[in-house]
């Protein structure tokens, strides 16, 4: 387990206090007509395969802690999870949901480093947060400092760490590089934005055009982004070319197809395109003169695999220690949200099903509201 703010010495009258607590909450937390969760048996269609179950949940081991869920998101990879098409295929039936945040209601006699009423984000991927309750082994759960905005905690697994490990991982930037990026208004790409600012790296970012396309760039400006350009603006940009800027180092390619290429068409020699999305679902398409003439090279990331390889490592902890405090000081802030009460699912399902896209929130299950 990743602990914030140093080890926590529990003195024994507060653990018997603790534990008596964990007996009385556990009376009022565990009951079978309140713990609900999102099931499916089998892959397919979200809005046919989800269905609404109750589950009874025991008391917990000595090595659990009982996690009521408060919000999860909604993200693209949980929907293809669903869907039967990503890479984790977890066994049916199965719970669908790989982060969120929950707070402990009751803990098992030998839990040592968790409280009642602490908050706690999955220690790992594919942890079916989509429910209202359910017991863990406590390394299992990752303590949030308590003073980390629920919505930032809710989020934190997957899109801040993947921004911060693209702009770590891959090309040594210093100050007043330059990084290039599509979907620059994704989840992912507005903590990119944020990150650039922290670090002093400047951003370029490539979005789809729309009618209010100046309220979207704005918006972006507003969280630090140097320059926000449409697919069409950046195929005939000068901004590298007169010198406004560096030309980039680092392109991070959420999109693929016609956009990657336009991005990667800036690159500068012996620049590299990471790509961690696929959401125009077209392939990516390598002009050989990129290869020949400027040695670009093409990496893949995929942030299940980093944590999976990650899960004790000193990186890994240093990585959250730096996303919670830049969360805390409001340096960095979640992308827009709408909380979507657990009864109403279904319509946070069917917006991230939309292929068209352009729905402008990420959508987050607020489990309270079951
Ligand atoms: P969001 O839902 O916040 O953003 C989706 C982005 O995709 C928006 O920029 C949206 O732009 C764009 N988009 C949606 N539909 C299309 C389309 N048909 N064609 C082109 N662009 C489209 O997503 P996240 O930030 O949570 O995730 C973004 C991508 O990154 C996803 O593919 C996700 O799976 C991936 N990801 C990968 C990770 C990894 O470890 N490899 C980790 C985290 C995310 P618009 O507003 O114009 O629709």
């Amino acid at each position: 387990m990743v602990m914030y703010g140093g080890k926590l010495a529990l003195l024994t009258s507060r653990l018997v206090k603790s534990r008596l607590m964990s007996i009385r909450e556990m009376s009022t937390a565990v009951n079978a007509d309140c713990v609900k969760s999102l099931l499916y048996k089998e892959y397919g269609d979200p809005i046919e395969v989800l269905q609404v179950t109750t589950q009874t949940v025991e008391q917990p081991a000595n090595d659990q802690v009982s996690v009521k869920w408060l919000l999860a998101p909604v993200n693209p990879a949980d929907i293809n999870t669903i869907q039967g098409k990503y890479p984790s295929r977890p066994p049916l039936p199965a719970i669908p949901g790989n982060e969120g945040v929950g707070e402990i209601v009751a803990i098992g006699s030998s839990v040592q480093t968790l409280r009642i009423g602490d908050k706690v984000v999955p220690n790992g991927p594919n942890f079916g947060t989509w429910r209202t309750l359910a017991n863990y082994n406590f390394k299992d759960v990752m303590k949030m400092p308590s003073d980390v905005d629920l919505v930032a905690a809710s989020m934190m697994n997957v899109n801040p760490c993947t921004a911060y490990r693209m702009l770590k991982d891959f090309v040594p930037l210093k100050p007043g590089d330059t990084v290039i990026q599509n979907g620059g208004n994704s989840a992912v790409g507005q903590l990119v934005i944020q990150l650039c600012k922290i670090w002093n790296y400047k951003s370029v970012s490539v979005v789809r055009d729309r009618p209010n396309i100046q309220e979207l760039k704005n918006q972006l400006t507003s969280l630090g982004a140097d320059e926000v350009l449409t697919e069409a603006e950046v195929r005939g940009t000068q901004i590298f070319k007169s010198k406004k800027l560096p030309t980039p180092r680092l392109a991070l390619n959420c999109i693929g197809g016609q956009s990657a290429h336009e991005v990667l068409r800036h690159l500068a020699q012996d620049g590299i395109m990471v790509t961690y999305g696929g959401m125009s679902r077209e392939p990516l398409t390598i002009p050989i003169a990129s290869l020949i003439f400027k040695n670009i090279s093409f990496k893949g990331f995929w942030m299940t695999a980093w944590t999976q390889a990650n899960t004790e490592s000193q990186e890994r902890e240093d990585m959250f220690k730096d996303l919670a405090t830049l969360f805390r000081d409001k340096k960095l802030q979640p992308p827009p949200h709408k909380l979507v009460p657990f009864c109403e699912y279904q319509e946070a399902i069917s917006k991230a099903l939309s292929f068209d896209g352009k729905t402008g929130v990420k959508y987050i299950l607020d489990l309270t509201k079951s």
